[in-house]
């Protein structure tokens, strides 16, 4: 039986030859069904991790696993079928509408230059539905906010309906009540089964909805495993350098960084 949704063995990257590396021998094991938040400062490799993971990069050694099958045995399609990914920017030039937008998340489902079928537009509406954008529909994509854009990207990936979302920084443009909209629609995903990961520099979005937690610095990851058993005041002081304090509400770990400075 499966029991990773995915599998990253000693995967290294860097961007050039000469650059140091952006991925250090990096191993995870991403449980089938998990909600995994990867929390790391600035630079230390997190977006990197999610676009080799979906093969927009190859890594220079290492192996990734997708539901027990070697990444690279994927074709394009089917890896657009598996995973899909909501960017941390996302620039949309195109006059599209919202709900164009959200429909070319049907892409892979789709034959060449084929349009979207009736069915096709219910799933996208249903995505725009959930992440409370509906009226926006008809409305080109340029002229939003940011926040309504990340919604937008949101509404597109969950319109690709894959097994496996990455989402890197959902949640950054969003006000209070969007952010906590887009992260009950990952955990009703999570209950339908699909396997959720997300990077945040949120970390009590993380303890919010997450079962796991990667702490990565400088390229490599320093601990991973469940929120309990990550989210410390000793891992987050060391993972950011800077003086963190964790504290139990309700039964959560709650992230304070309120030290003056
Ligand atoms: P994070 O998402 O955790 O902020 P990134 O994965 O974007 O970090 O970056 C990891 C490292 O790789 C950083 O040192 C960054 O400067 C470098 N890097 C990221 N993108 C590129 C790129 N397109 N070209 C060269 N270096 C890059
Ligand atoms: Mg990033």
């Amino acid at each position: 039986m499966i029991r990773n949704a995915i599998e990253i063995r000693d995967v290294s990257f860097r961007y050039t030859p000469d650059a140091p590396l952006a991925l250090d021998k990096v191993s995870a094991e991403i449980p089938l069904g998990s909600i995994t938040a990867i929390l790391g400062p600035n630079g230390s490799g997190k977006s990197t991790l999610m676009h080799v993971l979906l093969g927009l990069l190859e890594p220079e050694g290492g192996q990734i696993r997708l539901a027990g099958r070697d990444q690279q045995r994927y074709s394009r399609r089917e890896l657009s079928q598996t995973m899909g990914l909501v960017p941390q920017d996302e620039h949309v030039t195109f006059e599209l509408s919202v709900l164009e937008y959200a429909l070319l998340g049907r892409t892979p489902y789709l034959s060449l230059l084929a349009l979207p079928r009736e069915e096709d537009r219910q799933v996208a509406w249903a995505a725009l539905e959930s992440v409370g954008i509906a009226n926006l529909a008809p409305r080109a994509v340029p002229g939003l906010s940011g926040g309504e854009k990340q919604l937008a990207t949101v509404a597109r990936a969950l319109t690709q309906t894959p097994q496996v979302m990455l989402l890197d920084e959902p949640t950054s443009h969003l006000d209070l009540g969007n952010a906590r909209r887009v992260l009950r629609v990952l955990r009703s995903l999570r209950q339908e089964g699909r396997t959720i990961v997300l990077t945040t520099h949120d970390p009590n979005a993380a303890t919010a909805i997450a079962t796991d937690v990667l702490l990565m610095r400088q390229g490599r990851v320093i601990a991973h495993g469940p929120v309990d058993e990550v989210m410390t005041s000793e891992q987050l002081s060391a993972t950011y350098d800077v003086p963190v304090q964790v504290i139990r509400v309700q039964d959560r770990p709650l992230v304070l960084t309120h030290e003056p400075f």
